[in-house]
């Protein structure tokens, strides 16, 4: 069932196209996260969606209702910034009885709210600190209760984890993925980190240049790209220019001739990219890899060491030994270091 629906959206700053034309649901309780490099318009259709800014064309659907020209606060929507926007001024409680206003919530009320989302959050015994006191990890948190409080329909992330520290980030990320499906409340989550979007994500809708590239489930956005830019953002992708020759492929990367039979049918004499990740590719002697059944011969530019494997720089060209740009010009490859032995880690008990 569909919880929100964008229909047709558009998006101008003047001559400048922000988003064009977004088709997009949200499902009863789906995290979504919108994924995609600095400027590609996430933070605009989120704050479309939110009610911050007005759509130029389109409309935002929720719950079978146009919303697109109600007020942000007749939308019920929780939005959550990546500058956490606390209060300064007010108590940890005072900031998430923030939007509990209206009838409804009497104070005894507002204050069962608010000692029950204290605990939500693990934050008990909180309420009369200020955020200046709490850590940038809690002051997210409190965030994220001032932003459930009133009971919205739907919730808003934008980018809630960028701005804290490593290791806060993975602990809050798992947090977030929990809350929200104990709450089963729709929630779009806008990201520029693909790792981020992988672990956290039902669905990931991958946006580049106010255009949706892909919209799909973790597995089939690695697995499956849909476009290049998709297969290269989202993890590392090597890509070998070739072209179609009947119905096998001849490489022509850097010289080197390789057949293929092909699953699908293809123009003969068109340009294609055939892509693999470094993982699926292995070194079955000195000089050569295989992938795909293929087999590639490379030579070694440059090895680095990532602790859990080892990235592996080739080129298909021995006059490529001086490349300086590993990452544009070289086939990179995953060798797995297997774990041979525990470790001994000096500690105090
Ligand atoms: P993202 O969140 O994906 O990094 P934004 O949605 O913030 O990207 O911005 C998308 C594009 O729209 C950017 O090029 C940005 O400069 C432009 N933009 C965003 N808001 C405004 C605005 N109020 N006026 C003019 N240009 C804007
Ligand atoms: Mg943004």
């Amino acid at each position: 069932k569909t919880a929100l629906e964008i229909r047709g959206v558009q998006k101008r700053f003047k001559d400048f196209v922000a988003l064009q034309h977004i088709d997009l649901h949200l499902y009863e309780g789906e995290l979504l996260c919108f994924l995609g490099p600095s400027g590609c318009g996430k933070t605009t259709l989120l704050r479309l969606v939110a009610g911050l800014d007005e759509v130029d064309e389109g409309q935002i659907i929720k719950n079978g209702q146009d919303i697109s020209r109600l007020k942000t606060e007749k939308r019920r929507c929780g939005i959550v910034f990546q500058n956490y926007a606390l209060f300064p001024n007010l108590s940890i409680s005072d900031n998430i009885a923030y939007g509990l206003q209206g009838k409804k919530w009497t104070k005894p009320l507002r204050q069962e709210r608010v000692s029950e989302l204290l605990s939500l959050i693990g934050l008990q015994g909180s309420e009369l600190k200020y955020p200046l006191q709490l850590s940038g990890g809690q002051q997210q948190r409190v965030a994220l209760a001032r932003a459930i409080a009133p009971e919205p329909d739907i919730l808003l992330l934008d980018e809630p984890l960028s701005a804290l520290d490593a290791r806060v980030r993975l602990h809050l990320r798992q947090e977030i993925r929990a809350l929200q499906k104990r709450l089963n409340m729709p929630t779009i989550l806008v990201t520029h980190d693909q790792e981020e979007a992988l672990t956290l994500a039902d669905r990931i809708v991958v946006m580049n240049h106010g255009v949706i590239e892909q919209v799909d489930t973790p597995e089939v956005i690695y697995n499956k790209p849909a476009s290049q830019f998709v297969a290269t953002f989202v993890g590392q992708m090597n890509l070998l220019p070739a072209k179609i020759q009947a119905e096998d492929w001849l490489y022509v990367a850097d010289k080197v001739d390789v057949r293929l039979k092909l699953k699908h049918q293809f123009i003969p004499n068109t340009g294609v990219l055939v892509g693999f990740r470094p993982e699926s590719a292995r070194i079955v002697s000195d000089d050569s890899l295989v992938t795909q059944g293929i087999r590639l011969s490379t030579y070694l530019i440059a090895r680095e060491f990532l602790g859990a494997k080892t990235r592996l720089h080739l080129s298909l060209d021995p006059s490529h030994a001086a490349i300086t740009d590993l990452a544009e010009r070289t086939i990179q490859i995953d060798v797995d270091h297997a774990a041979t032995d525990f470790l001994s880690i000096d500690s105090q008990v």
